[in-house]
């Protein structure tokens, strides 16, 4: 790998200038103009967003939730989409000083799975329910190179139990050349994710001591490449507890402007990782910026209300309690049933080699439970892929209202056949409960659309889309 030139997106002066300048005063009347921008769900600028960082008053800290409220249920409704993470190794060339997996951690058992294990990890997550898997795992691909992703991801895919199968396969690996990002696409996956971890430069050189993840800028440029490779779904997000979440909320910002106008789309999701506990790092135990509940959850609230039709992604490093409280204020993906080892779902003992701690350790079916009984329709969609609407075609569709008129009934059929599948009875009678109520809302056609799809699903067929 050569060094990558410096991007060019990155303003760490701006950013600097715009914290100071929102600091100095907190000017009620701009904040709540800003509010009934984003309330026009059209989306907020760098510097806008600079203003609703520095908010501290409780009563605009309110306006603020209630208005990401608002755009959560205007663009998302009640939908939640559902997937889990598959850990395909837990060996690193790295040094990331946070992470159980970095190389020079000796208190963790390593562990790659051969492609038997990976179709053995799949068998237990189709037989929890689950269509939509993230593929993750350590930077140092076992043996056959990169193209051991490449046979993994096949094998995944070839993976038939009963009626169950995985539909959609996202992407967490460290950055690749763009003819690797080629291969990647042609081998159907659906989003590439990337964590940038911090965009503070002096801060990632501090926590990535060694190994190819010390180039910032090689990972900074990666999702570039992704996308010149023709991969249109993208996925960032920082690591919360590295850099003030501040500043990161901002280069954030700086990033997806640079996306928009270099590709014309920006990013289909935006992960909220907050860091956890990892075995044997010090640093993991004490984040330099821990960031606080109530951050966390304007953090959620602020980039609703900034990139409303972007994803927003929720993993189990959070608890149960964080993770209902941020569906309401933007939240549209959680993870549910998660292991973060290799082989964690087939062995579920061993979880001692897990990247970190969990913070929510229900099985699926709980946490489809509870986010049924808190009134939202758990989704195992994957149709968009499918359908060729991605990237700036998803967000041309999305702005008038495609996710509410297509994911809406396509969350309800694809929650039915998860219920009728996989349920148990107390998440079925949520489940019930929670599809009525959506459906007594809809408007007549998609009402009826709805209907006729649940009743396709009854009927025996499955995989039913718009
Ligand atoms: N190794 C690749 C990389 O770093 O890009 C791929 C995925 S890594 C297994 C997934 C993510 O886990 C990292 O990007 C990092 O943000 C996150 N992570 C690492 N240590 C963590 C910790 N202690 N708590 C929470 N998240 C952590
Ligand atoms: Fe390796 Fe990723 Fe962990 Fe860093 S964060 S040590 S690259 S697995």
């Amino acid at each position: 790998m050569t060094v990558q030139e410096r991007i060019d997106w990155l303003d760490e002066a701006r950013i600097g200038a715009a914290l100071a300048r929102a600091d100095h005063v907190e000017d009620a009347a701009q904040v709540r103009e800003i509010l009934s921008k984003a309330r026009t769900l059209g989306g907020l600028s760098e510097d806008d967003v600079a203003v609703l960082l520095s908010v501290k008053d409780p009563a605009l800290t309110h306006e603020l939730y209630d208005a990401a409220r608002f755009v959560k249920t205007e663009i998302y409704g009640p939908r939640i989409v559902l997937f889990a993470p598959l850990y395909f190794s837990n060996i690193c060339t790295n040094e990331c000083v946070y992470c159980a997996f970095r190389r020079s951690n000796h208190e963790l058992d390593r562990k790659v799975l051969s492609m038997d294990e990976i179709e053995a990890e799949t068998a237990a997550l189709i037989d929890q329910g689950h269509k939509r898997l993230l593929l993750i795992g350590g930077e140092a691909f076992p043996k056959g190179g990169f193209q051991y992703l490449i046979d993994a991801i096949e094998r995944i895919y070839s993976v038939k139990r009963g009626r169950g199968e995985i539909r959609r396969i996202n992407i967490n690996v460290a950055p690749l050349s763009v003819d690797q990002f080629r291969q990647l696409k042609a081998a159907q996956i659906g989003t590439y994710q990337l964590f940038q971890e911090t965009y503070h430069r002096k801060t990632y050189a501090e926590m990535h001591l060694d190994g190819p993840k010390a180039d910032f800028d090689w990972r900074a440029s990666a999702i570039d490449r992704a996308m010149e490779a023709g991969i249109d779904d993208v996925g960032l997000g920082p690591l919360f507890g590295l850099a003030d979440w501040r500043f990161e909320v901002l280069a954030l910002m700086q990033h997806i402007a640079h996306l928009e106008a270099k590709f014309g789309v920006g990013c289909h999701t935006i992960s909220a990782p907050r860091m956890e506990p990892a075995v044997g790092s010090e640093v993991s135990l004490h984040p330099p910026h821990l960031v606080s509940d109530e951050d966390f959850k304007r953090i959620v609230a602020i980039l609703r209300l900034a990139v409303p039709y972007t994803g927003l992604i929720m993993s189990t490093r959070e608890t149960p309690e964080m993770r209902r409280e941020t569906l309401e204020l933007g939240v549209s993906q959680i993870s549910g049933g998660s292991r973060t080892n290799p082989g964690g779902y087939a062995t579920p003992a061993e979880e001692q080699a897990a990247q970190f701690t969990r913070g929510d350790h229900r099985s699926l079916d709980e946490v489809v439970r509870d986010v049924a009984a808190c009134g939202h329709v758990p989704s195992f969609c994957t149709a968009c892929y499918r359908m060729g609407r991605t990237g700036a075609d998803f967000m041309d569709l999305a702005k008038p209202g495609l996710i509410r008129e297509m994911c809406g009934p396509n969350a309800i059929s694809s929650f039915m056949e998860y219920m009728l599948d996989y349920g148990s009875g107390d998440t079925n009678a949520a489940g019930e409960r929670a599809i009525a109520g959506e459906v007594a809302t809809m408007e007549p056609k998609l009402k009826r659309y709805s209907e006729t799809m649940m009743r396709k699903v009854r009927e025996g067929k499955r995989d039913v889309f718009r």
